[in-house]
């Protein structure tokens, strides 16, 4: 995490300014002769006992230890908490915009390293402000929900499924050719028109579909499905866009709802 304080140079610092301290001190205390004199101390008052003082020390060096053992754990747990809840959307419980783009990142380099291709899926609700503006914008809120839900029921385990801002999607899936990221497109188009979002009587999407290539970085890769997803709206909505051999290709024509 970009802000977090406690990286691994600063902690080897403060591991630097305590060995200082420590080698300090023991200077210190031999120079004076400290130990001696309490020594000294001891011989004139037999009442009380070093040994006594000495187990304290030890007592007191364990509880510090597991103080600071239990700290650290709690740190990394909270740490964990909070990397889970940045990487979060609060509206659809998705993957958010940041964790997209370290996934997108990820899956280049392991598509430079391995030579195989994956795949992204650019979705955007089609007509979704005139939802808000007839049912409200928690009625929205709630479609958005519901439609994330779709796209998780759907995606494989290794996909990403994140909210990419408003009501717009994106599904970044490994090992994916375009022929595969085109039927993903497809079955969503299906499962949308097969599901209802009561009150709202029809939600439809469209869909820009692009596969890494060579010379790709995630943002070229994200501009091109952009493109097509641009292309799949002005050709009339609720359609699929993605290319095949090379050309632009259609995975679907307009789904209506059965019946
Ligand atoms: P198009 O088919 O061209 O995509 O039209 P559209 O209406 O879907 O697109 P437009 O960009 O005109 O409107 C998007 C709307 O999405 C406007 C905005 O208020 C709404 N929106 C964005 N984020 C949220 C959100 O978190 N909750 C709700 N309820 N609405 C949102
Ligand atoms: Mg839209
Ligand atoms: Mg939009």
């Amino acid at each position: 995490m970009k802000h977090w304080p406690y990286s691994k140079r600063r902690i080897w610092m403060e591991l630097a300014v305590i060995l200082l301290i420590n080698l300090a001190s023991f200077w210190l205390f031999s120079d004076l002769d400290l130990f001696e004199k309490l020594d000294a101390w001891f011989h004139h008052h037999p009442e009380s006992q070093m040994d006594e003082l000495m187990l304290l020390s030890f007592t007191l060096a364990i509880s510090m230890s597991v103080f600071a053992v239990r700290r650290l754990r709690e740190a990394r747990v909270l740490l964990k908490a909070l990397h889970r809840q940045a990487e979060r959307d609060d509206v659809t419980g998705l993957a958010n915009r940041r964790r997209g783009n370290r996934m997108l990142l990820k899956e280049t380099e392991r598509s430079l390293r391995s030579g195989r291709a994956y795949s992204v899926l650019l979705i955007d609700l089609d007509h979704f402000k005139s939802i808000n503006d007839q049912h409200g914008h928690l009625i929205g809120d709630q479609v958005l929900h519901n439609f994330g839900q779709v796209l998780q029921h759907r995606a494989r385990q290794l996909d990403t499924v994140a909210r990419w801002g408003g009501e717009e999607f994106i599904v970044i899936c490994p090992e994916t050719s375009q022929e595969g990221a085109l039927s993903f497109a497809d079955d969503i188009l299906r499962m949308l028109a097969a599901t209802c979002f009561v009150p709202v009587a029809q939600v439809t999407a469209s869909i820009g579909v692009a596969t890494y290539r060579d010379d790709d970085t995630p943002d070229s890769l994200v501009h091109r499905a952009d493109s097509y997803l641009y292309a799949a709206k002005q050709s009339g909505r609720n359609r699929a866009l993605g290319e095949l051999h090379g050309e632009a290709a259609f995975s679907t024509t307009p789904y209506k709802k059965a019946g």
